[in-house]
């Protein structure tokens, strides 16, 4: 994916906990995530003893809807959760326009779709602040069990490594 970081973990839910966790993400927070999304979605802000926020998606394409997600931010909002589905990328122009907007963090979370681009060519995965992959046996690229986070940045490359122990 052509980022400097990639950090291994058993699942592409600990991915996502890894993430919010290094991001600093903690109790009384709260983490928007698309209502069309799987359970480990929504239990990974809570494992950080975070609140997950559902935001809508669209009617067209299923994925995060940007107009929803600025609704949904309050001032204990800290991170943006865009799932792209179905080999489908998220407006992410617009995601992280909110995202410096409130300051907040983006984890991309891609288990359901590898390699698929934006509008402008941007491969899903890299361009939030974090990338997360599942190698699960139902995934696009399958390792039995498996995740992966990649990013750009060293230290949050580190925070995430110290969370997973590796
Ligand atoms: C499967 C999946 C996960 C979790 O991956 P596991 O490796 O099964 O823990 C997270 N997000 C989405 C969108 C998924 O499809």
């Amino acid at each position: 994916f052509g980022q400097p970081f990639a950090i291994a973990f058993n699942s592409g839910t600990s991915t996502l906990h890894a993430a919010l966790a290094a991001f600093g993400v903690g109790p009384g927070d709260e983490v928007i995530i698309p209502n069309l999304s799987p359970i480990m979605c929504g239990v990974t802000p809570v494992f950080c003893g975070a609140t997950p926020v559902y935001a809508d998606v669209g009617w067209d394409d299923f994925l995060l809807d940007p107009v929803d997600v600025r609704a949904k931010i309050t001032d204990k909002t800290k991170a943006i959760m865009p799932v792209h589905l179905y080999g489908q990328v998220c407006d992410m122009d617009a995601i992280m326009a909110l995202a410096r907007e409130f300051d907040l963090k983006v984890i991309e979370d891609c288990a359901e779709c590898f390699l698929g681009t934006d509008a402008k060519g941007r491969v899903g995965g890299t361009i939030g602040d974090a990338g997360s992959w599942s190698f699960e046996a139902s995934k696009h690229l399958v390792a039995g069990e498996g995740g992966m986070i990649t990013c750009q940045d060293e230290n949050l490359a580190m925070e995430i490594r110290k969370f997973g122990g590796l």
